[in-house]
C-alpha cells in the first residue's frame, strides 16, 4: 500500500509562496499533458496532482521540503523524453518540470568544460560546444528534446558511445538536491579520486529516485576534423552481428556502430520518402563512424574498415552523408508512426554474445505474434527490438503480450551475461522484471540506498525498485 497524502489546498498555497503562482499549475490541461511521458500505451497513464516549474536549485529544495512535510510523492521531470514510464507520477502528487533551469552557464573552451543547469537541451549542448571546435560526446537520438538532467539521470547512451562512453563517462560533477532537501556537490572537475565514494556515478542512472540533479558540469573534447560514415551492406544479421568485435580489435576505434535491419530501413525510408541503396533487395546496414586528426589515418582507416567488411561478407560498402543519421535517428519516429504503442526494448549483452541472442527473436517473435523492427546500437552490444502492435490489441492486451514477452525474453539475455536495459532504464515500465532478474543481495543494496537518502519515500516512488512493502505508515 502506498503511504503518501493526497496534495491539498493548503500545500499548493506554499507551492505558490515559495516559488510564484506562475509556476504551480493544477488546470486540468496541465494534469493531463504530465500524465505520460514518451509511453504511448494508456495502461500506464497516471495524471499528477500539481505540476512546478522551479527555476532554481533553491526552489528545488524548497519543494522537497514541502513534499516531506506534507508526505507527498515527488516526480522529476526534464523533456519526459524517456521510453520506461520513469517521468510518469504513478503515485500522484507533484510532478518537477525542470524545463526552465536552461542555461549554460559556462563554458570553457580552453579547459574544456562545461557548467549546465539541468534543463539544458542536450542538442544546444552539443551546438554550443561545436562553436568553440568541441565536442560534447553525449548522443542520444533524443539529443533535440531531451535535456542534460534527463540524460544523467537515465544514464543515456546514444551514438557515440563506443568511443566516448555513455551519459555518465560526460559527467564531473553533479549538483543535486537530496530526498530531504540537502544541497550535495557530487564529484568535480578531476581526472581522478580515490576521496570518498564516487556519489556522482551512483546518483548517474538513478533515475530520479535518490535526488534531483540540478547541475551537471560536464566534459568536452576537441572535433576532430575528419569524420566518415560507411555503410556497410549485409544480406542476413548472422554476418553484420558478427563485425563490431572484429573493427573493434583491428584498432579503427570508431565513433559508433550501428545496425538497422531491413524492416527497420523499409519503415523508416517510408516514413522519411527517402531512397537507399539495396534497401529494395532485403539487406541490412552496419553504420560505422570514424573520427580522425589527419587525412592519411582517416584514409588508413577506410581502407582497413572497407576490408574487414567484405571480409566478413558485406556485399557493398558506401560511404554516406550526415543524412545517414538523419535515417539512424529518426527510427523511432518512424515506429510511432505506426504504432503509438510502440514497444522499445533495449536489452544489452555482451559484444560476442550479440549473436545468441538475436538468433533467439525469430523463435520469440513466432511464440508471441508479434511484429518487430531492430535497430541497435551493436558497438556496445545494445539492441532494440521494437515489437509493434499492428494487429491493433488494446492497451490491456498489448500491456499483456509485452509483459509476457519479457518473461521469456529477458532470462534468455540475463543467460548469456547481459542486461534488461542498456540505456533506457527501468523505470516504472519493467519494475517487476527487474526484481525478478536481479539477485537479492543487489536488490538488497538498492533497497538499502534507497531506504537511507529518501526515509519518506517520496522521490520518484513506483521506480526502479518497489519499496511500498518497506513503507507502510505507522
Ligand atoms: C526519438 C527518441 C530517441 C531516443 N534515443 C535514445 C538514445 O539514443 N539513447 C538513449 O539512451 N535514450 C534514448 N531515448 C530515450 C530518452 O530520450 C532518454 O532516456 C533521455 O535521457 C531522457 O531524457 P529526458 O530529458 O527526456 O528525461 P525524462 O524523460 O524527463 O526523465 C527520465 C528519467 O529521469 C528522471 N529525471 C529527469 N530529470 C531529472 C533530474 N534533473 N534529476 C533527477 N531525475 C531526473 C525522471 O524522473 C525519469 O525517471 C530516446 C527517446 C526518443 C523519444
Amino acid at each position: 500500500m502506498a503511504h503518501f497524502n493526497p496534495v491539498t489546498p493548503e500545500l499548493v498555497e506554499e507551492l505558490k509562496r515559495v516559488m510564484s503562482p506562475k509556476q504551480v499549475k493544477t488546470d486540468e490541461d496541465y494534469l493531463v499533458a504530465y500524465q505520460t511521458d514518451e509511453e504511448g500505451n494508456s495502461h500506464y497513464f497516471s495524471k499528477p496532482e500539481v505540476v512546478v516549474f522551479p527555476e532554481s536549485t533553491e526552489q528545488v529544495v524548497e519543494i522537497v521540503k514541502l513534499a516531506n512535510k506534507y508526505l507527498v510523492p515527488i516526480t522529476p521531470r526534464s523533456a519526459g523524453s524517456g521510453v520506461a514510464c520513469g517521468a510518469i507520477p504513478v503515485y500522484h502528487g507533484i510532478v518537477v518540470e525542470l524545463e526552465r533551469m536552461n542555461k549554460i552557464l559556462k563554458l570553457d573552451p580552453d579547459n574544456m568544460y562545461a557548467v549546465c543547469q539541468t534543463g539544458v537541451i542536450t542538442g544546444d549542448l552539443q551546438r554550443e560546444a561545436a562553436r568553440h571546435g568541441l565536442l560534447y560526446a553525449g548522443d542520444p537520438s533524443s539529443a533535440d528534446s531531451s535535456q542534460i538532467g534527463g540524460n544523467v539521470a537515465n544514464n543515456a547512451g546514444g551514438n557515440k558511445a563506443v568511443k566516448y562512453g555513455t551519459t555518465r563517462h560526460q559527467v564531473y560533477s553533479l549538483k543535486v538536491v537530496t530526498p530531504t532537501g540537502e544541497v550535495v556537490e557530487a564529484g568535480s572537475r578531476l581526472k581522478k579520486s580515490s576521496t570518498g565514494l564516487c556519489l556522482e556515478q551512483l546518483y548517474a542512472g538513478s533515475e530520479g529516485t535518490l535526488g534531483i540533479i540540478t547541475e551537471v558540469t560536464v566534459k568536452l573534447y576537441p572535433q576532430a576534423p575528419y569524420v566518415f560514415n560507411m555503410v556497410c551492406v549485409f544480406k542476413t544479421d548472422d554476418e553484420a552481428f558478427a563485425l563490431p568485435n572484429k573493427i573493434l580489435k583491428a584498432g579503427i576505434d570508431p565513433t559508433s556502430i550501428e545496425f538497422m535491419d531491413n524492416e527497420a530501413l523499409v519503415m523508416t525510408c517510408k516514413f522519411l520518402d527517402m531512397k537507399m541503396p539495396h534497401v529494395d533487395e532485403g539487406c541490412d546496414y552496419v553504420i560505422v563512424t570514424v573520427e580522425s586528426f589527419n587525412e592519411e589515418e582517416s584514409d588508413r582507416k577506410m581502407e582497413l574498415l572497407c576490408d574487414l567488411a567484405e571480409n566478413n561478407g558485406s556485399i557493398d560498402e558506401f560511404e554516406a552523408d550526415k543524412r545517414i543519421w538523419t535515417l539512424r535517428k529518426q527510427f523511432a519516429e518512424a515506429a510511432r508512426d505506426v504504432d503509438k504503442m510502440f514497444q522499445t526494448e533495449d536489452f544489452v549483452v555482451p559484444l560476442d554474445k550479440i549473436p545468441d541472442i538475436t538468433k533467439q527473436i525469430p523463435e520469440l517473435r513466432e511464440k508471441y505474434g508479434l511484429y518487430c523492427v531492430t535497430v541497435a546500437h551493436i558497438g556496445d552490444g545494445n539492441i532494440h527490438v521494437l515489437p509493434l502492435n499492428k494487429e491493433g490489441l488494446s492497451p490491456e492486451e498489448w500491456f499483456n503480450k509485452i509483459k509476457a514477452f519479457h518473461r521469456d525474453l529477458f532470462p534468455r539475455v540475463y543467460a548469456l551475461g547481459g542486461k534488461m536495459s542498456g540505456e533506457h532504464g527501468i523505470g516504472f515500465k519493467k519494475l517487476d522484471e527487474f526484481a525478478k532478474c536481479t539477485p537479492a543481495p543487489e536488490l538488497h543494496v538498492i533497497k538499502a540506498i534507497k531506504k537511507a537518502l529518501d526515509p519518506n519515500n517520496i522521490m520518484n516512488p513506483g521506480k526502479l525498485v518497489d519499496m511500498t512493502g518497506d513503507f507502510v505508515q505507522e
